[in-house]
């Protein structure tokens, strides 16, 4: 596959998912600014010629304001968004109110708030009309931007109740996605949710110690994990531009375990 044309913003790009996403990117010839909130990126990125690493914490308004919007204020922004970073932190029902709420207030702004804001900044740039992802072809308009919102399997078939402000963050990313969708196409922009089930990361490790690693494959149709490669292949295939009538799809990417 050939990103060359692609430029992206990868948040969460320090590890798991939105790092394998990066390596892809970065091996299909994309440009690629990755986020992250404080751990350093692989070495293999800081030294990439087209990689540039911004730090910026989500659940920090005024950070986004002075690391991230300025990115999409650039001449050359990037046209790609993938909203990956998130958090899964658990609060059982029988917790207290106020740390169970802040719980769930942390998850939403930053599972759901951040990236709609991040959507918002990369919409108003792109509609502006110049520039474009890719070019218009035969009789295809051109793509103007594209935004990828990494959701989960859990948006789809909940969470355990500990994980209940988790799931409902990530089913609300998927009904923002949609609506991005059916109202931005007619400016050339797609937006795409991917539901992962496990995937094999720290995310997934924290499962492990909670419930066991039986439980990451249990109902899965493998006897292993996803592995965070095969995520990465699926953003850098959509982020090329090649499918902009998919707007508004939920990729489901889970072993077999969810099937909708
Ligand atoms: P991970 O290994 O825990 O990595 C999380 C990434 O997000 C890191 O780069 C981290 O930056 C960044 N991040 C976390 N909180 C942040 C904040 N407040 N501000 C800025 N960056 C922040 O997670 P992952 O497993 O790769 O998950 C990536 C995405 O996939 C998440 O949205 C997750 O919900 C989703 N997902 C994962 C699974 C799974 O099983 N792994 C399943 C379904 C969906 P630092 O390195 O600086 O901390």
């Amino acid at each position: 596959m050939d990103n060359a044309h692609v430029h992206a913003l990868v948040t969460g790009a320090s590890r798991g998912i939105g790092r394998s996403v990066t390596q892809a990117l970065l091996d299909s010839g994309a440009r690629v600014i990755g986020t992250a909130r404080s751990s350093a990126f692989p070495d293999a990125f800081s030294t990439h010629e087209r990689f540039e690493g911004v730090h910026a914490d989500l659940d920090d308004l005024a950070q986004m304001e002075e690391r991230l919007r300025p990115l999409f204020r650039r001449d050359d922004p990037p046209r790609v968004l993938v909203n990956n970073a998130g958090v899964n932190e658990a609060a059982p029902m029988d917790q207290d109110d106020a740390p169970w709420l802040d719980n769930w207030r942390r998850t939403m702004r930053v599972n759901l708030e951040a990236p709609a804001l991040l959507c918002k900044w990369a919409l108003a740039r792109w509609r502006e009309g110049e520039g474009v992802l890719r070019s218009a072809a035969e009789d295809k308009p051109p793509v103007r931007g594209l935004l990828v919102n990494i959701s989960s399997r859990a948006a789809y078939r909940g969470d355990t109740q500990q994980y209940a402000s988790y799931a409902a963050s990530k089913g609300g990313l998927v009904a923002f996605t949609k609506s991005v969708a059916r109202d931005f196409g007619r400016y050339g922009i797609s937006a795409y949710s991917i539901a992962p089930g496990f995937i094999d990361t720290d995310m997934a490790e924290e499962a492990v110690e909670v419930y066991g690693r039986d439980y990451l494959t249990s109902g899965m149709a493998f006897d292993r994990i996803t592995s965070p490669e095969e995520v990465g292949e699926l953003v850098a295939f959509l982020s090329s531009g090649r499918v902009p009538h998919m707007t508004g799809a939920t990729f489901h990417i889970n072993g077999g375990s969810y099937m909708n």
